[in-house]
């Protein structure tokens, strides 16, 4: 899409000046975002933090995060940033994000990104770079209805034909059942794209002018697309 080609990657980095290696992943709901932040994570030995497993964990906890925003998650809405934000700013107080995180499904929206900014350069850091994988819309809706989650904490993620798991409906990692997420059925996907596409597109925008956007295709096969971003991202830092 244009802004991919119009991204340039003039300044995205390693670890910054507080020693944080701080990666935003981008990418529509169903684009393998979650998959590959996942893969990406394990690869570079930092924490994938995704604010979409934090919102269902405070949901199942039933705690008063979970109760504030289970009527956002239920409709397909994005929660208000205030809320999402301060969830992130605690989650990269601990320790085990200080040397960086891979970040799934944050920011959404500019002010989100601005505030990231803002909390980041409080303590001498910058995102490093925001990779983005590409998908056609049209493909989306096909790929979020066969997507299956693993019912256990870590929320593994499978899709009935791209990534089936190796006993139907169980997880390979944990043994754990496989469930459908409820915003993952077709009437509320359809909401979830229409709503949440365009502020994504601005987030990629925002990217794109801040010079640290990283475009990679994300219709390829799983294990090529996770060598693509790490390619990028080790290419992007010996640029800079
Ligand atoms: P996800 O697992 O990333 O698809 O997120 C599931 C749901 O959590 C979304 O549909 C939103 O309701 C909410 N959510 C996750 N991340 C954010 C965010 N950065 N801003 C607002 N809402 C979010």
């Amino acid at each position: 899409m244009t802004q991919a080609a119009r991204a340039t990657a003039a300044r995205p980095a390693g670890p910054d000046a507080s020693g944080a290696r701080i990666l935003v992943m981008l990418g529509a709901p169903g684009a393998g975002k979650g998959t590959q932040a996942e893969r990406l994570a394990a690869r570079l030995g930092l924490p994938h933090v995704s604010t979409g497993d934090l919102f269902r964990a405070a949901l199942r906890a039933g705690s008063p995060l979970g109760a504030d925003v289970r009527p956002y998650l239920e409709r397909g809405a994005l929660v208000p940033d205030s809320v999402t934000v301060d969830v992130i700013a605690a989650r990269l107080a601990e320790p085990d994000a200080r040397r960086g995180v891979i970040l799934d499904g944050f920011p959404r929206t500019v002010p989100q990104a601005e505030a990231l900014e803002r909390l980041l350069a409080s303590r001498g850091g910058r995102v490093a770079g925001a990779l983005y994988i590409e998908v056609d819309p049209d493909l989306l809706v096909e790929r979020l209805a066969g997507r299956r989650v693993c019912t256990a904490p870590a929320a593994h993620l499978y899709h009935v034909e791209s990534r089936p798991p190796l006993v139907a409906g169980v997880c390979d990692i944990d043994g754990m059942p496989l469930e459908q997420r409820r915003d993952d059925e077709p009437a509320t996907v359809r909401t979830r794209l229409e709503r949440q596409l365009p502020p994504m597109y601005e987030v990629v925008d925002h990217y794109v002018e801040t010079g640290i956007l990283l475009s990679v295709r994300g219709d390829l096969p799983i294990d090529v697309i996770t060598d693509e971003l790490v390619r990028v991202v080790e290419r992007a830092e010996k640029r800079a």
